[in-house]
């Protein structure tokens, strides 16, 4: 105890006087006193000029021998390293929270009551183009102006988010939600859903497309058929009636194969790829199609099949066969009579199998080829549906393709016609194929 020892010195002290004084007499009692006094004030103060000293650095372990002041020195050393150990936990803590709030895939802006930015993270700098510390204490309804954000933040709450246009990147979409936290804080919340959007759009126009597909085959079919409930006995003569049964039969096929189209792509869209599958046995599914071709062509078009004997891709037969199909059907359909459909079927360059399709048909100019591959695109609607197209041809050979590792070529020249490729990756090869056969035509066939 620091009191207890400093009574025990004065005591000493006095002691001491009171024999001097018993020795000496009453002056060199008092001299005695004061200068046993006098030593204790030194020792003291040397004790906190070291005390001093030390609070410059104190980090440093405190000086010994500082008396009375060692016990206090010893207390604050230790509660100053508590301290420190406190701070850098502290300090760990509120980084690990910036890393986590900076690996957010949203973007995260903490704000004053009045909209006044306080800090954001990497994802609302790169979304809402806040640059910090620029930025810091700007109003936030300076820099996102756009009107439909301007009136979300001005509500009086915000229950819901809503979607804006990203003040950073005009094609993108995000949805913005304000929170309120602590004491008059509010914390901006801003996630990118550009691709959810777009999937959402993608939805409706399918949806919307698909309606109108089927629309239009129903209401000739309703015509027909109300015509003929309605019409009187005998009304209608016989080869006419003929003629209505023969165009609702091609309404109702035309249905049935949109159906058929549709079914094929949602199942390509929803099953999984197969991971070890064997070998499709691509000649048979190329020698099913050449027979389904001919028939199509009624011998208006010269075929030509140049086929590689054993050579096969690794892959399921159905989708094949169905990319296959509609790769030659809508060659021999865009392809005026008189004209010449070949299709080659080799190992191309690097050893890709490689299914050609040409055509010296009506071709497509260059601006629709990027979007002949999207669903009920086409370049001539009426004339598709003439020939009794889906307008859901090529999304499905697209689909094939990538479940095959396989890329659709597609080249093209108005009036000149097109030709469709599609390569394999080497590794999908299956079969054996004979050394120097692809290089000759080993089947080559006349259908005039
Ligand atoms: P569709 O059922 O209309 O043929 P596809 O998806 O198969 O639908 O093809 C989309 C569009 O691409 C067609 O409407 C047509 O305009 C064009 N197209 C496809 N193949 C050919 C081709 N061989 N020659 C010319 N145009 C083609």
């Amino acid at each position: 105890m620091l009191w207890l020892r400093n009574l025990f010195w004065l005591l000493l002290i006095a002691a001491g006087a009171l024999i001097l004084r018993a020795a000496f007499g009453g002056n060199a009692g008092w001299i005695g006193f004061s200068a046993g006094l006098l030593f204790l004030l030194v020792l003291h103060l040397r004790g906190l000029s070291r005390l001093l000293a030390w609070t410059a650095d104190m980090r440093q372990a405190p000086p010994a021998a500082t008396g009375s002041w060692e016990e206090a020195l010893v207390r604050l050393h230790r509660h100053q390293r508590k301290q420190e150990r406190d701070i850098a936990e502290a300090r760990e803590t509120v980084q690990s929270w910036l890393a986590a709030s900076q690996a957010l895939p949203d973007g995260v802006v903490t704000l004053t009551e009045d909209f006044h930015i306080d800090w954001c993270n990497r994802e609302a700098r790169r979304n809402l183009g806040i640059r910090l510390p620029a930025d810091r204490g700007q109003n936030l309804l300076n820099l996102v102006r756009s009107p439909e954000f301007v009136r979300y933040a001005q509500q009086s709450e915000w229950p819901e988010p809503r979607v804006v246009p990203s003040p950073a990147h005009s094609d993108r979409q995000l949805m913005v939600q304000f929170i309120d936290y602590g004491r008059r804080q509010r914390l901006l919340v801003a996630r990118d859903v550009t691709q959810i959007e777009r999937l959402e759009t993608t939805r409706r126009d399918f949806v919307a497309n698909v309606s109108h597909e089927l629309r239009t085959p129903l209401t000739v079919l309703m015509g027909f058929l109300e015509t003929i409930r309605d019409a009187p006995p005998g009304a209608i003569a016989p080869e006419q009636q003929g003629q209505y049964f023969e165009m609702m039969h091609e309404q109702s096929q035309r249905m049935q194969s949109l159906v058929a189209d549709l079914l094929t792509l949602s199942t390509l869209e929803s099953s999984r790829v197969h991971e070890h599958p064997s070998a499709a046995g691509m000649v048979a599914i190329i020698d099913t199609v050449r027979q389904q071709a001919t028939a199509l062509s009624g011998g208006q078009h010269t075929l030509q099949w140049n086929i590689t004997p054993g050579l096969d891709v690794h892959g399921t037969a159905t989708e094949l066969a169905s990319a296959v199909s509609n790769l030659v059907v809508n060659a021999v359909r865009y392809t005026p009579a008189g004209g010449t459909v070949s299709v080659t079927w080799c190992l191309g360059e690097e050893g890709s199998p490689t299914l050609t399709v040409t055509d010296t048909g009506i071709g497509v100019e260059a601006k629709h080829l990027p979007r002949l591959t999207e669903r009920f695109y086409r370049v001539d609607r009426s004339r598709s549906r003439a020939s009794g197209g889906t307008g859901l041809g090529l999304a499905i050979v697209k689909h094939v393709a990538m479940r095959h590792d396989a890329e659709l070529g597609i080249a093209s020249e108005p009036g000149r016609g097109s030709t469709f490729t599609l390569v394999f990756a080497p590794e999908r090869v299956a079969g054996a194929v004979k050394p120097g056969a692809e290089k000759t035509a080993l089947a080559a066939e006349l259908d005039r």
